[in-house]
């Protein structure tokens, strides 16, 4: 299986990084090995001074597919959750600007935790996913699928023009706003309408 994330796919979130609004959306990879296994801590790397979380709402492939239609997408994934965009924002900053690719910064090891998934249409709101991630606590990022800039359909589409499609893939599809640091210690717990998806501790 493979892991694709969606960047900027949020207006807040495009702002908060002073980044451009895409006029379509935009892609990077994780390999399998950026899973983080059932019931583990997240390890926090040593190459890093500033591991920030994103939590996004993540589609499962359930159709292999290329050059799948905008008005047929939804076929090809049936199943959701929440997961962790980790991201070393350090090294991004770094690769940002020397122009360099960000995998780095985004498809190292265990930077891809996912909750359990549910089929969609089990959902209470499946046009408008309600999710969220509490740190220690307290809520720290809150989103709802309506604020997306670029659609399920559209994402799935538009990634399946570069890149096949295959059953067990799985789409992180961007951040809403309040991402932040994350430190040893620290308790996340990934939440998919109004139930908990995922906890896990930072180690
Ligand atoms: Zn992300």
């Amino acid at each position: 299986m493979k892991i694709i994330c969606i960047g900027r796919n949020y207006l807040a979130h495009i702002k908060e990084l002073d980044n451009d609004l895409p006029t379509e959306p935009m892609f990077f990879m994780k390999p399998e090995t950026a899973l983080l296994p059932a019931g583990e801590a997240f390890p926090y790397p040593d190459f890093s001074k500033e591991i920030h979380y994103e939590t996004e709402l993540v589609l499962r492939v359930c159709k292999s597919g290329k050059n799948i239609r905008e008005s047929q997408a939804s076929e090809y994934y049936d199943a959701i959750t929440v997961g962790i965009d980790f991201t070393a924002r350090d090294l991004q900053s770094q690769c940002k600007a020397k122009g360099h690719p960000w995998e780095i910064a985004k498809a190292f090891d265990y930077s891809a935790p996912m909750g359990s998934f549910k089929k969609i249409n089990t959902l209470k709101h499946p046009d408008d996913i309600a999710f969220g991630m509490k740190l220690n606590g307290k809520w720290a990022q809150q989103g709802h699928s309506r604020d997306m800039i670029f659609t399920f359909d559209r994402i799935v589409s538009h990634i399946s023009r570069f890149v096949t499609l295959n059953v067990g893939d799985c789409i992180f599809t961007g951040t809403p706003q309040g991402v932040g640091m994350v430190h040893v210690g620290d308790m996340l717990e990934l939440f998919l309408e109004d139930e908990m998806a995922l906890r896990f501790e930072v180690k």
